[in-house]
């Protein structure tokens, strides 16, 4: 018998706009998204049914996982696959705005198209992953991609160069609804500059990429949740210059180009109420070793 063990990588927004308010109740979104190397571990196997397995309180075994979900579209397409036994070790934190739920979704789809030689094409995989959730066809593309529309609309763009990120969870999760029922557009920068922010990619200009991040649903976020809004002020006057919430947050990250800078800042924060994670940016070459398969 064979098994896939997948890296289910995690992402923060470098930018992320809203446009304007879409008629089907969604937003309009303009972002930049880009994997990082906090990932939780996949391992997915032939099983006589779906059957999920995860060690963390919160995130549900059965049919609302999203890994769930997403093997169950596989197994709608292709009947003859009886079903798969997935285990996940969560290390990314939940309700975080680092996407975790989606990564695992686009993991399965990943992986079981590896597992049963399905030779899925890249189009079908993105018509499965867009069901499923706007942030899961991203995790099924490139390592830094422009995402517009819902988000499904993706754009390959070059890899970011190498910058560390120290990232800081604070202890409670957000909905990531209740922020997108709470944003107010009134406050958007009329200009976010996401095309200098391509090129600054394509010139790997590391000074740019790290000052001009950007997120609109902190103007939600940070009112719903001072403390988010305290984190980032905190983590401000110990010398962290660039930091940003990712997602909806509640997460918040501060941008080194330096390993050893990032380092030396994630020391400094002692709070034990606080998750700090340490992580870098992800290359092509990297986001392609993240599936392997063994016999077992
Ligand atoms: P996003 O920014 O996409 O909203 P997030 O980081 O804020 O992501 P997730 O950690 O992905 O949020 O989880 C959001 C909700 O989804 C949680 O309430 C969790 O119970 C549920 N969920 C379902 N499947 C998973 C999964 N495989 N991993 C984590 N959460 C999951």
């Amino acid at each position: 018998m064979k098994e896939v063990k997948i890296k289910s990588y995690a992402k923060v927004n470098l930018v992320l706009d809203c446009l304007y308010k879409r008629p089907d109740g969604y937003h309009e979104v303009e972002m930049i998204m880009q994997t990082i190397n906090l990932f939780d571990k996949i391992n997915i196997k032939p099983y006589k049914e779906i059957n999920v397995r995860t060690d963390h309180p919160l995130v549900p075994n059965d049919q609302r996982n999203l890994a769930y979900q997403a093997a169950l579209l596989v197994q709608k397409k292709y009947p003859e696959i009886k079903g798969v036994e997935i285990n996940i070790e969560k290390f990314i934190p939940v309700e975080a705005g680092l996407a975790g739920g989606s990564s695992n979704a686009a993991s399965v789809i990943l992986g079981m198209n590896k597992l049963f030689g399905l030779s899925m094409t890249q189009g079908e995989m993105l018509e499965m992953a867009a069901k499923l959730g706007s942030d899961v066809p991203f995790f099924l593309t490139s390592p830094t991609a422009l995402a517009q529309g819902r988000g499904e609309k993706l754009t390959q763009l070059k890899d970011c160069p190498l910058l560390w990120l120290v990232l800081v969870k604070p202890p409670f999760g957000v909905k990531t609804s209740e922020v997108y029922q709470n944003l107010n557009l009134i406050h958007r920068k009329s200009q976010t500059n996401i095309k200098k922010y391509i090129k600054a990619l394509e010139e790997g200009d590391k000074d740019y990429l790290t000052k001009m991040l950007y997120n609109i649903l902190e103007t939600s976020t940070l009112k719903l949740y001072p403390e988010v809004y305290h984190l980032k002020e905190r983590l401000k006057k110990m010398g962290a210059k660039n930091v940003l919430m990712s997602g909806s947050g509640p997460t918040v990250f501060a941008l080194f180009s330096s390993q050893e800078e990032a380092q030396n800042f994630s020391l400094k924060i002692k709070e034990e109420a606080l998750q700090v994670f340490l992580a870098c940016t992800i290359d092509g070459k990297l986001y392609k070793e993240r599936i392997e398969e063994n016999a077992i």
